[in-house]
């Protein structure tokens, strides 16, 4: 076996009983990976790395898959994120705003699928004070008391957070995007700081929500000690939920040039991730299906645990454009969970009816 697999999967064994390593090996371990030219032996690691995540993933979660529906309730934002398609400045989008009552449409019809978790997620829209929030989930928290709110509206005041964790939101999806200040300088305007995104991400923890963070995988100027940077910073953050998916480039964007990021090395990512946080849930994205026809499916065998299937209405899904070709545009959400329940079925998993909460006795 040549040396630099043996070493690698010192290092994913090493990773499997600590649950962690030092940002040195971390960096090491995806060096090994991402440098090896060699298909064989990057499929070889690969597969080490995975049946491990499986094996994990298997002992908590059994076979159930946990789906949470996704609504984007608007497509404002006043940031200028270089990498977003439905940044300020672009000119090319057609905004939108769905209505108090069209979002509360959108969870009945989730709920009748079988959703038990509400993912309400835009731009950061001034429209949507807190008292607006606050009413939408206090609404929905009545009209489905057994469900849980999560929210991913980006960076807000403390006393925000407080308001909408009180008006019943318990989860919230903040990704850090990277957790190294000359990258975070990179990737967005400087009115946006590291410091603040890490602040809001504390602050909701100690607020006591469920808390996501996450990267894109691949973004411009990203390198391998960035990705350790990520890593360590996660473990220092102990999320209950981490979303990573590919960098995809938007037309509409500074980065429009830009390559996109690999499923490979998200996937290895996922893997980590898995032996690293045992019981967190962990997505497999929209943008991981939007790169690879089996993306999700690769996502799931490689440790993750949940899928968010769109709910927002057909008529504004084109028109919430992150980046360029998203998937799952033009269904129905009754396709779209039918869909998702085929394909996890087909790899030998279940979509469960469950809040899928993080598993905190186990
Ligand atoms: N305004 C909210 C929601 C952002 S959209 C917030 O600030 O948290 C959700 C995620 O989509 C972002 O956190 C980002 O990681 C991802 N995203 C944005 N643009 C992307 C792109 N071009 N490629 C891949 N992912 C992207």
């Amino acid at each position: 076996m040549p040396v630099d697999v043996v070493r690698e999967i010192e290092l994913i064994e090493q990773l499997e009983q600590n649950h962690h390593l030092t940002k040195q090996e971390f960096q090491e371990l995806l060096e090994l990976r991402f440098a090896t030219g060699n298909i064989d032996e990057q499929q070889e690691m690969d597969q080490i790395l995975f049946a491990k995540a499986r094996k994990i993933q298997n002992r908590i979660f059994g076979n159930q898959i946990y789906i949470r529906g996704l609504i984007e309730f608007t497509n404002y934002c006043k940031n200028n994120c270089y990498y977003c398609g439905i940044r300020r400045e672009n000119g090319a989008v057609e905004r939108y705003r769905l209505s108090r009552e069209q979002i509360l449409d959108c969870c009945k019809e989730g709920y009748q699928l079988g959703y038990r978790t509400f993912v309400l997620q835009g731009g950061e829209d001034p429209y949507f004070t807190d008292d607006r929030i606050c009413d939408i989930v206090s609404t929905m928290k009545d009209n489905h008391p057994d469900c849980a709110i999560t929210l991913s509206l980006g960076e807000r005041e403390r006393e925000s957070y407080e308001r909408f964790y009180q008006a019943g939101a318990e989860r919230y999806l903040l990704r850090h995007e990277t957790a190294n200040e000359s990258h975070y300088r990179w990737l967005h305007p400087p009115e946006l700081s590291l410091e603040h995104r890490k602040a809001c991400l504390r602050a909701l923890k100690e607020i006591g929500y469920q808390v996501g963070a996450g990267f894109m995988v691949g973004s411009p100027g990203q390198t391998v000690e960035h990705l350790a940077e990520d890593l360590e910073f996660l473990w220092e953050l102990q999320p209950h939920m981490i979303g990573i998916g590919p960098f995809i480039s938007h037309k509409e964007t500074p980065f429009a040039n830009e390559k996109n990021g690999s499923v490979e090395q998200t996937l290895f990512l996922i893997g980590i991730l898995r032996l690293m946080f045992p019981k967190c849930l962990i997505p497999a994205t929209t943008a991981l299906g939007t790169l690879a026809a089996d993306g999700r499916e690769r996502g799931i065998l490689s440790g993750a645990n949940v899928i968010m299937p769109n709910l927002s209405p057909v008529s504004v899904r084109e028109q919430y454009s992150l980046y360029d070709n998203k998937i799952c545009t033009g269904e129905e959400s009754a396709q779209c969970t039918q869909c998702i329940q085929n394909r996890m079925k087909n790899i030998g998993k279940r979509i469960v009816v469950d809040r899928g909460d993080y598993p905190n006795n186990q």
